[in-house]
């Protein structure tokens, strides 16, 4: 009954035997983030800032942006707050970045690529954040979405560091910089995050909007799980975070092989994160990468899932 109780109560996420893994949210704006503060979750895993000025046709000023920022990092006072820069391109256009006519968005200047041409836009955005933690006395943790290269990686990182922010990451949803995640965590990056929505449509090269691609575009494709395993990997030789931000995170049996495969915490909608802190309350480490091998050792998302599924608590 005590065991019952442990696990249909909240607070911080860990597994069975005690490993912690951070239940975080996944928010857009300042209303979800309010929403989400109000609830039991961990902090923000992935803070969508491309979604507060989607309406927008001029670029949104430092101090508009610091203002909206601290208000999040103080309505999370102690708790981790994950604010990705601009995702803007492809499936996510802004009106204030003007966008090269390109045949393939999703393989053009999108994510950081756009700070190559617009250069301001991303200092502004970083000062903002810095500002933000000045007035707020929180420091936020910052990434930067479609790295694709060691050398980007190393790039965000001075330019974030030099803004007077110390808690710097990337998004892993290229599968190069899955394949490279110790040289991204090498070049200078506190933390990773890895973006399973696009990592899926990279990985598989299948369009994220095309729905007559979902098997191809399910995150259970071993493919995409063994990229996340050496991302899980690479942060565990440095003993670095490694956060999944995709919304794979909110399957509650996906989520246990995660965990598995190195995953440290898991961003999603707050409404999904009881379901994972319950599976989670479950299931041990070694059960967790117990999954993982089995999922990985699979040769398609229905079989990685039967096999993972075969080894968790009934409960789960
Ligand atoms: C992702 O790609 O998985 C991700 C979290 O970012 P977005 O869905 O905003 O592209
Ligand atoms: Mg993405």
């Amino acid at each position: 009954a005590r065991a019952e109780l442990a696990r249909s109560a909240g607070g911080p996420g860990r597994t069975a035997d005690g490993v912690a893994v951070q239940l975080l949210a996944n928010v857009g704006t300042l209303e979800d983030a309010e929403r989400a503060a109000a609830l039991d979750v961990e902090g923000v895993g992935l803070f969508r800032t491309e979604v507060l000025f989607l309406e927008r046709t001029t670029a949104p000023t430092l101090e508009e942006q610091a203002e909206v920022y601290a208000r999040v990092l103080r309505a999370f006072g102690e708790r981790k707050v994950v604010v990705r820069t601009l995702d803007a391109g492809a499936d996510k256009p802004l009106a204030f970045v003007e966008a090269a006519a390109e045949e393939n968005p999703a393989l053009g200047v999108r994510g950081l690529r756009t700070a190559r041409r617009h250069p301001a836009l991303l200092d502004t955005q970083l000062g903002a954040l810095a500002a933000a933690a000045r007035a707020s006395g929180t420091q936020p943790w910052v990434m930067a979405p479609m790295v694709a290269t060691a050398q980007e990686a190393a790039g965000f990182a001075a330019r974030a560091r030099a803004a007077g922010l110390n808690r710097v990451g990337a998004m892993v949803e290229v599968p190069a910089a899955a394949l490279r995640a110790p040289q991204l965590l090498a070049a200078g990056l506190d933390f990773v995050s890895v973006g399973t929505n696009d990592l899926t449509q990279y990985a598989m090269a299948a369009d994220r909007l095309a729905g007559d691609l979902a098997e191809l575009l399910d995150p259970w494709q071993p493919a995409v799980l063994q990229l996340v395993g050496l991302t899980g990997s690479a942060g565990a030789a440095r003993g670095a975070p490694v956060g999944v931000c995709g919304e794979a995170a909110r399957d509650p049996l996906l989520a246990l092989v995660l965990v598995g495969l190195g995953v440290t915490s898991l961003s999603m909608a707050p409404a999904a994160v009881p379901a994972v802190r319950s599976a989670l309350a479950r299931t041990d480490a070694a059960t967790c990468r117990a999954m993982a091998a089995a999922a990985l050792a699979a040769d398609s998302p229905a079989g990685a899932r039967d096999a993972a599924a075969g080894l968790a608590d009934p409960g789960v």
